[in-house]
């Protein structure tokens, strides 16, 4: 993958290896160019492919390069958002669509990997939302009336079940949704691309695109050694936008987020920290999160960016937050480290784009894109398809991205307080 080790970190080392895909080299001609080899690009392509069109997937760097490939691997029902509040910022009846698609996008997930027999870790055994405080607990207690209001398969654990459930006496309550699980991310990236090989799609690697230009009979996509002729095209490059396709990260902060993983846990302590293998996280501000990979590793994570002089501090933070949730892991190393980009919107909702005719495009997933990357990448292919009308769409359209005035300064401010935060956590 990058020869940054701080990229992909474990999923790195441990996913298998993604499907060969050369560069571009001679032009085409195809019906669809998707552009961006994350989920959405990759869903996308493959629900075009199993409705026999032949797209073209073109991907600056790897499968997986971006956030697709170093993200917590926790496959989320929903977003942050409450649905309540989802349906006050977009209507009652759009609201309750986009809630109810993404409520059902997990089953999507285990299902197409199940179809597509994709190894990728995966345990569809639910996800643990946890609160160490009473404020926590009230919005843990929100959550759980919103979602069951809406017939979710989520329990609000008390504190008994919660310290069994988590291996930690840290935590009051957890909010467990069995809908959701945890997979190994880039292997699910990689294992998606083969699905999308074998249904017909070609992807190519290497070969970021370097213009999108209109023309008589669709687009001209152009990249460093060919273009592709298209009818139509899908830009899913969100937050790592580059080059041709950058002015879709401009409404975006970026949130860098990192993670530690441990070596494979002994058997003894393994058996003491999420008994039963759950994906976890806090309700803090600057959240939490903890899982376990298939091997017993711990992967612990939160809000920052590991380079330079911020990274001593969250790993100072780390080692003793860690310490602080399992006592029973002081002491223990970190043996991988990566970190990467989200995107975050000011509605903390994603914007989908009709940016021309025949050309569409989604970003910001707010940090839960599993799911969602999966479900928009397939509403990208039927929409594309002329399958779904405007009215039928979970969001609202827009034309064009609008850049978020000041997003460095915000980007940096969001870095700069999770480093001010961590350094204060990890000396208490
Ligand atoms: C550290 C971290 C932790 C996260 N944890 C979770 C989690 O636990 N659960 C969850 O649901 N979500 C999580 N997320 C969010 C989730 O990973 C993303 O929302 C999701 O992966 C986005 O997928 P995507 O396909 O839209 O974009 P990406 O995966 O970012 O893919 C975009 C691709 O476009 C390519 N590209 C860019 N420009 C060009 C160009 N000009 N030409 C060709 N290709 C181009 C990039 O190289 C990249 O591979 C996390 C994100 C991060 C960074």
């Amino acid at each position: 993958m990058d020869t940054d080790f701080r990229s992909h970190g474990l999923w790195g080392k441990t996913a298998h290896a993604a499907p060969l895909t050369p560069s571009l080299q001679q032009d085409l001609n195809t019906d669809v160019v998707v552009v961006g080899g994350g989920y959405t690009g990759l869903s996308a392509a493959l629900h075009l492919a199993e409705a026999g069109r032949e797209p073209v997937l073109l991907e600056a760097a790897q499968i997986g390069f971006g956030a697709s490939g170093r993200n917590v691997g926790l496959v989320n029902a929903g977003m942050w958002m409450k649905p309540d509040d989802i349906c006050l910022a977009m209507g009652k009846q759009q609201g309750e669509r986009f809630i109810s698609l993404l409520g059902a996008a997990p089953a999507i997930v285990f299902s197409l990997i199940e179809k597509h027999n994709i190894q990728c870790e995966a345990s569809h055994i639910g996800t643990l939302h946890c609160a160490p405080d009473a404020s926590g607990l009230a919005d843990l207690r929100e959550r759980e009336r919103q979602w069951l209001q809406r017939g979710a398969d989520v329990v609000l654990l008390g504190e008994k079940e919660t310290v069994r459930t988590t291996g930690s006496r840290m935590f009051n309550s957890a909010l467990l949704d069995r809908r959701a699980g945890t997979i190994q991310p880039l292997a699910y990236a990689r294992g998606l691309a083969t699905a999308a090989i074998n249904a017909g799609a070609r992807l190519f690697t290497s070969t970021a695109t370097t213009g999108i230009v209109q023309s008589n009979t669709g687009y001209v996509i152009e990249t460093p050694h060919a273009t592709v002729r298209a009818k139509k095209v899908i830009v899913a490059t969100n937050t790592y936008s580059m080059g041709a396709c950058s002015s879709l990260a401009g409404p975006l902060t970026t949130m860098p987020y990192f993670n530690f993983a441990t070596a494979p846990l002994r058997a003894d302590l393994r058996e003491t920290v999420l008994p039963q293998g759950h994906g976890a996280w806090d309700t803090r501000k600057v959240l939490t999160s903890f899982r376990m990979d298939a091997e017993g590793r711990l992967v612990f994570g939160s809000i920052g960016a590991l380079r330079g002089l911020e990274r001593p501090i969250h790993h100072a933070w780390a080692t003793r937050m860690l310490a602080k949730i399992f006592p029973q892991l002081s002491g223990t190393a970190f043996e991988s480290e990566w970190y990467g980009k989200v995107g975050v919107t000011k509605t903390s909702l994603p914007f989908l784009y009709r940016l021309a005719p025949g050309m569409l495009s989604i970003a910001g997933y707010n940090g839960r894109g599993i799911a969602p990357g999966t479900v928009f990448g397939r509403l990208l292919a039927n929409m594309t398809l002329d399958r779904v009308e405007d009215a039928d769409l979970p969001l609202p359209v827009s034309t064009a991205p609008e850049a978020t005035r000041f997003r460095n300064l915000r980007s940096l401010y969001v870095a700069g307080g999770a480093c001010a935060v961590h350094a204060v956590q990890g000396l208490r």
